[in-house]
């Protein structure tokens, strides 16, 4: 018998699958529990905008239909949100999707992307997939070193994936730094700016990508409605890049790639203020409280500018395990080479007050 491992790329075979957060509802039929705590996938704690559920309920009588396949409306609603023409906006099936067409597209068996270490694992997954290099530069401290990045690009090096914030760390790199690496970026090597916590940064030196869009540099800017909107179940994210850019991105997708009730929530979505304003005052709420507690335990954590916290446990996998024999269910971190860590996203204030609790009894354990 030939093994399917035979088939495919040796970097494919290779692979370690994503690891997705444990079901809610798995995990409370494992323990006998009722209320269990999921804070392991950067989730809305909020729940979803009210207006977007009341516009998916409309939308349901229309399944019959193909979606729009051009997203003509949402389209349009984001070129104008962002001042920018149609032809440069690019929908995909969650952001994770666009990231994988930008590989498809770029990369092939003999050139490379450079990713930083510690960062979101579907960059390494879809480079895999391409049979491409992949260049690894470490962290400074715990954010990402865009110099170390920067001279790692060589003239074989197609994408550079770079997550600001970055996922698992929460950290950002700032204007000076981001400026500096542009200027030094070649004409042929992708950019792609991700930018999955936008919404959340606070800081004023935050660079936001979307302004750096010159007409010349391929600068991808990578923006999602899993996060601040509360629609990580529908699968809705966007691109904005040079028209070309788009025009080959509409070459590799699928035709209906994003779904009639994720265009129609993600619309009534934008126009939910009151949603989004509710769930950057309880995200920040709880990062302060996070810190503080942190802080009182003695827990390493890093400074995050978005809705989770990667903190310093010691043993990463045991914490985890505890945690859950708790109820709470947060990330462990060594699939992403961070052993002695777990990454946890900000819930909402009783949820994150199950997790201190839950937290501070297996550190007295150790
Ligand atoms: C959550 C996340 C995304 C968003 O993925 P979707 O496919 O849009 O749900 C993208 N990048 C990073 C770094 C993330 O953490």
């Amino acid at each position: 018998m030939v093994k399917a491992e035979e088939l495919v790329l040796p970097s494919v075979a290779a692979l370690a699958p994503y690891e997705p957060g444990k079901p809610v509802e798995e995990v409370e039929r494992e323990l006998g529990i009722k209320n269990a705590v999921k804070l392991a996938s950067n989730e809305n704690p909020v729940g979803p905008s009210p207006l977007a559920v009341k516009a998916l309920s409309e939308a349901l009588s229309g399944l019959n239909r193909y979606p729009d396949g051009g997203g003509y409306y949402l389209r349009q609603r984001l070129a104008t949100h962002h001042a920018i023409g149609v032809d440069e906006i690019f929908l995909g099936d969650g952001s994770c999707e666009i990231l994988n067409l930008l590989a498809q597209l770029f990369l092939r068996p003999g050139l490379n992307a450079v990713v930083s270490e510690h960062s979101f694992v579907i960059y390494r997954l879809a480079v895999a997939a391409t049979g491409a290099g992949i260049k690894t530069v470490p962290l400074n401290g715990l954010t990402l070193d865009l110099e170390a990045i920067g001279g790692a690009i060589d003239e074989h090096t197609r994408i550079v994936f770079l997550g600001n914030p970055n996922n698992p760390t929460g950290t950002i790199y700032r204007r000076a730094a981001w400026e500096k690496f542009l200027r030094r970026v070649p004409a042929a090597t992708v950019i792609a700016a991700d930018e999955a916590y936008f919404e959340f940064v606070r800081d004023a030196d935050y660079p936001d990508s979307m302004r750096y869009h010159d007409g010349e540099r391929i600068l991808v800017t990578l923006r999602t409605f899993s996060k601040i909107f509360g629609l990580a179940g529908l699968r809705a994210g966007y691109a904005v890049a040079r028209k070309d850019v788009v025009a080959m991105l509409n070459h590799v997708r699928q035709p209906f790639n994003v779904s009639s009730l994720a265009q129609a929530a993600v619309l009534a979505a934008m126009d939910d203020r009151e949603h989004v304003r509710k769930t950057l005052e309880v995200n920040a709420a709880g990062v302060a409280y996070l810190e503080r507690e942190f802080r009182r335990l003695g827990v390493g954590f890093a400074p995050t500018q978005a809705n989770f916290v990667l903190a310093e446990v010691g043993d990463g996998r045991t914490v985890f395990d505890q945690l859950l024999r708790s109820g709470v269910i947060v990330r462990p971190m060594d699939s992403y080479g961070l052993p002695r860590h777990v990454r946890i996203s900000v819930g909402l204030e009783e949820e994150n007050r199950r997790l201190i609790e839950a937290l501070e009894a297996a550190l007295k354990r150790r």
